[in-house]
């Protein structure tokens, strides 16, 4: 199924994020924690390519099965930044084959190799680009991108990033998914300021459960997130008690998922990052507002 024959509905939903496994022996375990998701029946879940150390070749095993035996629709991302125009061919094949209905199209991040080469010889310089080869390679796919309501950390300012927002979403978007945030004044901010510019596809926010302290400071260096001082406080009081935090860190989730559907969002994307545990305990905290 196609996220965007339902994104658009007033119902409130879940979707749920996982990775594909870092090693061939890890396959297994990953592939269980991601079936405990898909048994929480969420709007879709999204698999990762190659972010957070996960390889990207189990990105369409991963996605397929959540689909074909849980009925669950997937959303497999894909970056282009590394690849040649014949990788990325290659792989929209293979999507094709796999049944895969949705891809989150996007540029990956710059390794300091990229950083030191020319770019003009780049296949690919930004997930616009990718868009339109998919677009142009005729494969029916329901595209998402990327979006940065804290501003993309390489953009100079938030009106050239929501310029460049504007030239993705044109070149084939459907939906947008946000990198996480803390405070959901910067995403409103962000809604506000995309609508103005002409941005009128379902934007998705990204949520992510802290659940160790540990995570804190991945997860500020990964997003370059703003952390407010309600978040800070309960990590210094909790940080050191796995138990405390991890619950503390949902209950911080979940209240700004709350917060989110008071203000007219429907589906929010959980950073579930491989948790089922997290993934269930959220949902369990939000059963009676999602009926
Ligand atoms: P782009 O949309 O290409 O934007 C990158 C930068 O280029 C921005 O600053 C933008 O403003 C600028 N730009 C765009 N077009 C132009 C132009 N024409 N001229 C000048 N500047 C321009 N990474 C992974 O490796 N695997 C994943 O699975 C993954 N999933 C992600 C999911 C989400 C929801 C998010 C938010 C990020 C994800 N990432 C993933 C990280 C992502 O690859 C990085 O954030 C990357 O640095 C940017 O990717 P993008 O697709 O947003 O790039």
């Amino acid at each position: 199924m196609k996220l965007s024959d339902f994104l658009n509905q007033n119902k409130l939903m879940l979707s749920f994020e996982v990775f594909p496994p870092k090693t061939d022996s890890s396959f297994q375990s990953v592939k269980n924690a991601t079936e405990e998701i898909a048994k929480l029946t969420p709007s879709f879940m999204s698999v990762t390519y190659g972010a957070g150390g996960g390889t990207s070749r189990y990105t369409l095993e991963i996605a397929k099965n959540i689909t074909e035996s849980y009925g669950v629709p997937t959303l497999a991302h894909l970056t282009c930044v590394s690849s040649t125009k014949e990788t990325v061919r290659r792989k929209i094949q293979e999507m094709k084959a796999a049944g895969i209905e949705n891809v989150m199209a996007l540029r990956g991040d710059l390794t300091p190799e990229l950083m030191g080469s020319d770019r003009g010889t780049w296949a690919y310089r930004y997930a616009s680009d990718l868009i339109r080869d998919i677009k142009e390679s005729g494969a029916d796919f329901c595209i998402g991108g990327a979006c940065y309501p804290e501003v993309h950390p390489e953009s100079e300012n938030q009106g050239e990033d929501i310029k460049h927002l504007k030239e993705k979403v044109d070149a084939g978007c459907s939906f947008l998914t946000t990198q996480m945030f803390f405070d959901n004044n910067l995403l409103y901010n962000f809604l506000y300021k995309i609508r103005e510019a002409g941005i009128t596809v379902p934007v998705i926010p990204g949520v992510m459960p802290i659940t160790n302290a540990n995570q804190v400071e991945r997860a500020i260096k990964l997003s370059g997130s703003f952390m407010p001082q309600r978040f800070k406080s309960l990590v210094d009081k909790f940080g050191h008690s796995p138990d405390a935090m991890k619950q503390a860190g949902i209950a911080y989730a979940t209240d700004q998922i709350i917060d989110l559907f008071a203000n007219g969002i429907t589906n929010v994307h959980v950073y579930s990052m491989n948790k089922p545990d997290v993934a269930a305990k959220i949902q369990a905290n939000l059963s009676d507002i999602l009926g």
